[in-house]
């Protein structure tokens, strides 16, 4: 069995990211811009921007932490945003979320420039991106998709199985494996028979929340199996997938922790550099 190593791949995305983030410099002599906006003071909200600041700094790219309290006026939050569009220096917008209960989490992804849309939320990216033409992908299924890519370059008549219909998650994940040919079956909490679905899969890809849902006798050998899931219990942080039953079968498999959590942070510099690269055509 393979044991996708996530952090090792992510690091090697930072390096490449690294490398043309100099050759942009050489050629426009400015770097790409990331600006966060962080709204309250959700534990889990802070670390993940602290960490994406960090990757941000380390591959070279200006980086910008805006933070607001949590009773912080969403006229305030969306002024702040179109500020954001109009400046040259920042390529990639991103409001952590989620948002507190009194702001319009729609209103606030839908004022972001979709060219500055470095998580692909906006209806434009999601449209383009259903459509197949060009657009930023949300962070976390593109990393999933490049560690797919890395195991099985040729995905064309794959069957892959993909369990969570999240916006986030397993949606964008649909459409960037039907751009790769494969027939693609998206699940959700209201799907009949989920084994049998899984059964048949040669990728699955499992992005529900559920601590191990996904157990070795549903996965067939040979699957390459992805685990997005990030669940707290009391054993520690576990996947939506049962690791030591499902590596006995499955041809690859992502761990959680060092799975797909590290790619996702290492694509959203990537969005950011092709924000960035976009803006300059
Ligand atoms: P979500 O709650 O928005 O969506 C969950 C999906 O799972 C829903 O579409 C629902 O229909 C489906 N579902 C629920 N119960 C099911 C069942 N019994 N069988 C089949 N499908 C079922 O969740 P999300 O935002 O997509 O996140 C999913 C998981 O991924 C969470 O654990 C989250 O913490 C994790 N996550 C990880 C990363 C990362 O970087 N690794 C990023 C985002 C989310």
């Amino acid at each position: 069995m393979i044991l996708i190593d996530g952090k090792k791949e992510a690091a090697l995305l930072r390096a490449k990211l690294k490398e043309e983030v100099i050759n942009l410099k050489a050629k426009y002599n400015k770097v790409p811009g990331l600006t966060v906006i962080l709204i309250g003071n959700l534990t889990p909200s802070q670390i993940y921007v602290r960490n994406k600041e960090k990757s941000a700094n380390e591959v070279g790219l200006k980086s910008e932490v805006i933070k607001y309290p949590d009773n912080i006026d969403e006229n305030i939050v969306l002024e702040k945003i179109k500020e954001l569009n109009t400046n040259t220096a920042v390529s990639g917008i991103l409001v952590q979320l989620p948002l507190p209960k009194h702001i319009d989490k729609q209103k606030v992804i839908e004022t972001i420039d979709p060219l500055k849309d470095v998580d692909g939320f906006h209806p434009m990216n999601v449209g383009n991106l259903s459509s197949g033409y060009q657009s930023s992908v949300p962070c976390t299924p593109l990393g999933c998709y490049l560690l797919i890519k890395k195991i099985e370059p040729d995905l064309s008549g794959k069957k892959a199985v993909i369990i969570g219909r999240s916006n986030l998650n397993g949606k964008p994940m649909t459409q960037l494996l039907l751009k790769e040919n494969c027939t693609v079956t998206i699940t959700h909490s209201k799907t009949r028979n989920l084994k049998a679905e899984c059964l048949e899969a040669d990728i699955i890809v499992a992005a529900v929340g559920i601590p191990e849902l996904v157990k070795g006798d549903w996965v067939k050998k040979d699957a390459i199996v992805i685990d997005v899931g990030i669940n707290k219990t009391d054993k520690g942080i576990v996947g939506d997938v049962a690791f030591d039953e499902v590596s006995k079968n499955a041809k690859a498999l992502t761990p959680v922790p060092g799975g797909v959590g590290p790619m996702t942070i290492a694509c959203l510099l990537k969005n950011t550099i092709e924000c960035f690269k976009r803006s300059q055509i």
